[in-house]
């Protein structure tokens, strides 16, 4: 270890060296420690530049900065430091074993992109770095953002909160008082006070003014006029007219080759409120330049139009109803990986209590112990999700059918695993081909795991389709990899400890085959019914003595195989139409 540390020291002295003698041909001279000052010159003027070596050193580029001061005009890609961006900080492979060439590399992008900037030909930029000169001002407000920033401009409402961990005053700008204050009961969080705010909708972004530059009202006045339509313009003048008290408008516009949305906001004060405050100026320390300013608020986005996307989560589950049968180890991996995929509503139905004996494979962990399954899941699904909702039933699903007979054939998605074939079987014949389904399941010991997709109005095979029945052992699944007639359940204690031997892995993985498959159901995607099953490693299964099914034959471990040749024509589903 140490000498591979040494090894190392020494790389990175003779990369800091090699890079020296780039900047001293270049007239550069070592200020500091890695620091090194000289100047480029760009466009035929000498413009003072540092660079920084940082003791990481070839493996992390070097800093670079100009005066911004020096620069005749403003460019894009300089941040309020000086700090030119050239490139991202992560995420790029350094060629380290050329640090020299690395350097010149680096000072080439910095001479092209200072050139572009003082010839205006990067102007445009500044629209895609809006938000980082928006918000870099120094008395920003900050708020969260949770409506839809789609058009038309409307009223909203900010609502005041305490953030419980900090203690600070926090606001949220959302569609009505009604959804921000459901929004804040899914947090725990209560609202301390609310105002009315503004969403205006621009059809055309604008140039962000300069870091901490002071914005007057005539300006951003000037900036809604000129990139909207004259009613939006006008609609909102009255509203400004109107108001007695300063209050936060939302500006969103369309930027980037996708056109997606990028907001600011600004509190403004109406007239109205500064004449007043001009005759006693002393309620308002800030009242002088508030009326001439705006102040700019930093907007940090809680929407699902913002967050879905990024994560590669799905606008198509977004605005459906899921039903998650089973709350045990698959179905609470699965409504997880749902959540995560942007299901829009998902209700969890579950009448069993979480054990210690489940802590090891459950997304529930510890302190649930004790809590209802379906309770505890909604609980942390909605902790982490706010966006999206979540409902629980503590009932058996045969009660909840009984009790809301519509819930289940009314939603998008049906997803079932429960581990209770009778049950299973008694769901598959009650949805029939009507609601898109799916089942996942799991064989024990690692033997591998099972996903049958339903799509709606589809006739190629159910749930009861892959069982067939044994003259001596009853019904049996076809598609497991455990020979019929044995019990591979296994028990600590007698019947209270008796469990099916299977880990957290082989639940999540299933889980995680059975939300993309849901997703294709959900899309429409596939025209048939489906069969998923992979095939773990079957020595646990050996070693305990359990015999393999006859389909084992058709698998190597690791494989996974997706089937839509399962139907059976006695099948009572053929009578399905
Ligand atoms: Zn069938």
């Amino acid at each position: 270890m140490n000498q591979y540390l040494n090894e190392l020291r020494s790389l990175q002295e003779s990369a800091c060296k090699a890079a020296e003698a780039v900047l001293v041909a270049l007239g550069f001279k070592r200020e500091k420690d890695d620091e090194f000052c000289g100047t480029l010159k760009v466009t035929g003027i000498e413009i003072p530049f540092r660079v920084i070596l940082h003791g990481s050193f070839p493996w992390i580029l070097p800093h670079l900065f100009v005066e911004r001061e020096k620069l005749p005009k403003r460019i894009p890609h300089v941040e309020a430091n000086g700090k030119l961006c050239l490139l991202p900080d992560t995420g790029i492979l350094i060629d380290s074993s050329r640090p020299a060439d690395v350097l010149r590399d680096i000072l080439e992008r910095a001479q092209s992109l200072l050139e572009k900037g003082l010839r205006g030909e990067n102007a445009g930029d500044f629209i895609c770095e809006f938000q980082a000169y928006w918000n870099a001002a120094a008395s920003v407000e900050e708020l969260g953002l949770i409506c839809s920033v789609d058009p038309p401009s409307r009223e909203i409402v900010v609502v005041s909160y305490e953030d419980p961990s900090s203690g600070q005053p926090k606001q949220i700008a959302g569609n009505d008082l009604r959804s921000a204050r459901t929004w804040l009961q899914k947090r725990a969080l209560k609202r301390s006070s609310f105002e009315r705010g503004y969403l205006y909708h621009l059809t055309r972004p604008f140039i962000p003014p300069d870091f901490n530059e002071a914005v007057p009202t005539e300006e951003l006045f000037a900036w809604l006029k000129n990139n909207s339509t004259p009613a939006m313009y006008t609609c909102f003048k009255w509203e400004f007219d109107q108001r007695d008290q300063p209050f936060v408008v939302l500006i969103s516009f369309p930027t980037g080759p996708n056109r997606e949305w990028t907001v600011c906001g600004a509190r403004i004060t109406p007239k109205s409120v500064y004449s007043n405050l001009s005759e006693a100026n002393l309620e308002y320390p800030e009242a002088p330049n508030y009326a001439e300013r705006i102040r700019r608020v930093s907007v940090k986005r809680f929407d699902a139009g913002y967050l879905l996307p990024r994560a590669g989560a799905t606008q198509t589950l977004n605005s459906k109803q899921v039903i998650v049968v089973g709350c045990g180890a698959i179905g609470s991996a699965l409504s997880a990986h749902l959540a995560a995929m942007g299901a829009g509503r998902i209700v969890l139905i579950d009448p069993d209590t979480f054990s210690a004996d489940n802590v090891h494979r459950h997304a529930l962990g510890f302190p649930c112990i004790g809590v209802q399954k379906a309770r505890a899941l909604r609980h942390s699904l909605q902790t982490r999700f706010p966006h999206l909702d979540f409902e629980h039933r503590t009932e058996r699903v045969e009660k909840v059918l009984e009790e809301e007979p519509t819930l289940l054939e009314s939603a998008d998605l049906v997803v079932i695993s429960i581990g209770d074939e009778t049950i299973e079987l008694m769901l598959n014949d009650t949805l029939r081909f009507e609601v898109p389904r799916v089942h996942a399941w799991v064989d024990p010991l690692g033997l591998g795991g099972h996903v049958l997709s339903i799509a709606k109005g589809s006739h190629s095979g159910c749930y009861r389709c892959l069982f067939d029945e044994d003259p001596k052992l009853g019904l049996f699944n076809k598609a497991s990899f455990v020979a019929p007639g044995q019990e591979v359940h296994q028990t600590f204690a007698g019947c209270a400890g008796y469990f099916a031997p299977f880990s957290y892995q082989d639940a999540d993985q299933t889980a995680i085959h059975a939300a993309r498959l849901a997703l294709q159901v959900v899309q429409g995607a596939p025209a048939k019914n489906l069969l998923l099953s992979w095939f773990g490693d079957p020595k646990g299964a050996i070693e305990r003595g359990i015999r393999l099914s006859h389909r084992v034959r058709g698998f190597d471990p690791g494989m996974l195989r997706i089937t839509a040749e399962f139907a059976n024509p006695y099948c009572l589903c053929t009578n399905w139409r």
